[in-house]
């Protein structure tokens, strides 16, 4: 039942319109009717009354339903519009029916009336839902394409953002000077900096096929993948050495770093790792721990044997005509020098290393000062040192280091090159400095070891178990030509001997 339903009737024939009426109440439905018979009087109840519902005869003397419908359709779309004719026939009704008109009832059969005008206004409350419904869902379509437009945006920012942090953060990776790469929580590695590229060798696709195992070293291997993968699992910042293979195929030690790198919700996004080389320290470590092997075995021996003079001193103290008395006396001297000259090694290089090795320079000429040492470490005459070259020239520096110097290569020529009876020394001017070469033609030094000759500790035969020195004296000499301004170095083949110099700055 639809209550209080307002229907205009458009109708010339009142006794028709009562009979419409009549078979509406039949019906039962409750309404009111307003009876119209001309356009006028049809359009202005369009708009005073209102209607839910409009029933027009087909033909009116002055209007017709045609008519009607579309003045209707103008404004009241939506308004059911049913034709009640007795003339009409089916094909009209059809074509009427085409054109919009909601029904059509013939007035032979106005007992249908009902159901249509049911069936109508159904019809009309649907498609008005629908109107509805359909606006809603446009309104909800708009709110979703804006969200989706916004969710857009935000994500190109942020990838945008992401982008640049993660470019920042490569650029950054790029300028360290260490091998560096990020890889992921499994640990697949998802960037290697240029230096990785420049140390190993491998390009990219070499080292997407072969990854970082290929240039550890076999030994260090296992443990590396323990350790890598331990670091991961505890989520924490860790370190560990391994030996990682060069272009060259030379391993160098280093010191791999890892790092997490957290997201802001504080989980891991990424590790970085850095592998820091660290083959120069792991060396000095290597000779700071043989030296202090060599240099309790160095002190050893001179002391070993100044006990043993001074035992045997002991026993002859009641007999002062014994001919060993003076023999015993210069060899318990004789140690006592040897063991006097390592701690002054000692002293000196550790005053050197904290750059407390003063110098007094003074003018003197350097020819001199090697011809009295040269006698003196050559007291038996075994070797002919032979000095040569501008043996006027003075130079300006401090004389008891320059003979420490003088002193440490005549000594090293005798000591590593014994078979090398001839050791020269050349002095040359060269502009306002002078160069003193001290040349032998002992074994010589291997070319991968020159480079280390002058380091604190350094002891070619590291493994020569004959303990011939410190590793300091060298050390020294460069530390005290440092001091003058002045420079040192080597030339050395093997088997072929070895030239030791110096340059200090000549007297003006
Ligand atoms: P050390 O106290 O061990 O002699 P140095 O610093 O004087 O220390 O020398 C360092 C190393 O250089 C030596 O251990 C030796 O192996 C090498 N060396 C020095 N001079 C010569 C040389 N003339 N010929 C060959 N090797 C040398």
């Amino acid at each position: 039942m639809t209550p209080g339903l307002k229907i205009l009737i458009l109708e010339d024939n009142e006794s028709d319109a009562d009979l419409l009426i009549r078979e509406l109440k039949k019906s039962g439905l409750s309404f009111t009717a307003e009876i119209v018979q001309t356009r006028a009087a049809f359009e202005n109840a369009l708009e005073s009354f209102d209607p839910d519902l409009i029933l027009s005869d087909y033909s009116l003397p002055s209007f017709d339903a045609v008519t009607a419908f579309q003045i209707k359709q103008d404004k009241y779309a939506n308004t059911p519009f049913i034709i009640v004719s007795g003339i009409i026939g089916e094909e009209n009704a059809v074509e009427l029916i085409k054109a919009g008109v909601t029904d059509y009832v013939s007035k032979n059969k106005l007992f249908t009336l009902s159901t249509k005008i049911n069936r109508a206004l159904n019809d009309t409350q649907a498609r008005k839902e629908k109107i509805i419904t359909d606006e809603k869902l446009k309104v909800i379509n708009q709110e979703l394409l804006e969200l989706n437009q916004e969710l857009e945006a935000r994500v190109i920012k942020r990838t945008k953002a992401l982008a640049e942090s993660e470019g920042r953060f490569r650029s950054m990776m790029e300028t360290i000077p260490q091998i560096a790469w990020t890889n992921t929580t499994k640990a697949e590695v998802v960037f290697y900096n240029q230096r990785w590229y420049d140390y190993t060798g491998l390009d990219k696709a070499q080292t997407k096929l072969l990854g970082f195992k290929a240039v550890v070293h076999e030994e260090d291997l296992q443990m590396g993948i323990d350790q890598f993968s331990s670091i991961l699992n505890a989520n924490e910042g860790g370190e560990f050495q391994i030996r990682v293979k060069r272009a060259d195929d030379l391993y160098r030690w280093h010191l791999i770093r890892l790092m997490p790198i957290m997201d802001l919700q504080d989980q891991i996004q990424l590790w970085a790792g850095t592998a820091t080389d660290i083959q120069e320290l792991r060396l000095l470590q290597q000779y700071k721990d043989d030296f202090i092997i060599v240099a309790s075995h160095e002190l050893k021996t001179p002391i070993t044997s100044l006990k043993a003079s001074l035992q045997l001193l002991d026993r002859i103290k009641d007999n002062p005509t014994s001919t060993m008395l003076p023999k015993l006396i210069v060899q318990a001297n004789k140690s006592l020098g040897k063991v006097n000259a390592l701690i002054e090694d000692l002293l000196n290089a550790s005053k050197a290393s904290q750059g407390q090795l003063h110098i007094n320079p003074q003018p003197f000429a350097l020819s001199e000062v090697i011809m009295e040492r040269s006698n003196d470490l050559n007291a038996e005459g075994v070797y002919a040192i032979v000095t040569e070259g501008d043996l006027q020239t003075e130079v300006h520096a401090d004389i008891i280091r320059v003979e420490q110097i003088l002193i440490n290569f005549i000594n090293n020529a005798i000591k590593y090159a014994p078979e090398s009876k001839e050791i020269r020394i050349c002095i040359e001017k060269e502009n306002d400095m002078v160069k003193v070469s001290v040349i032998d033609r002992g074994p010589g030094i291997p070319p991968e070891k020159l480079r280390y000759i002058f380091d604190r500790y350094y002891r070619a035969e590291s493994n020569d178990s004959t303990y011939k020195g410190l590793g300091l004296g060298l050390y020294i000499c460069a530390e005290i030509i440092k001091k003058h301004n002045g420079q040192i170095g080597v030339e050395s083949e093997l088997n072929k001997g070895s030239n030791f110099w110096f340059t200090l700055p000549a007297l003006q």
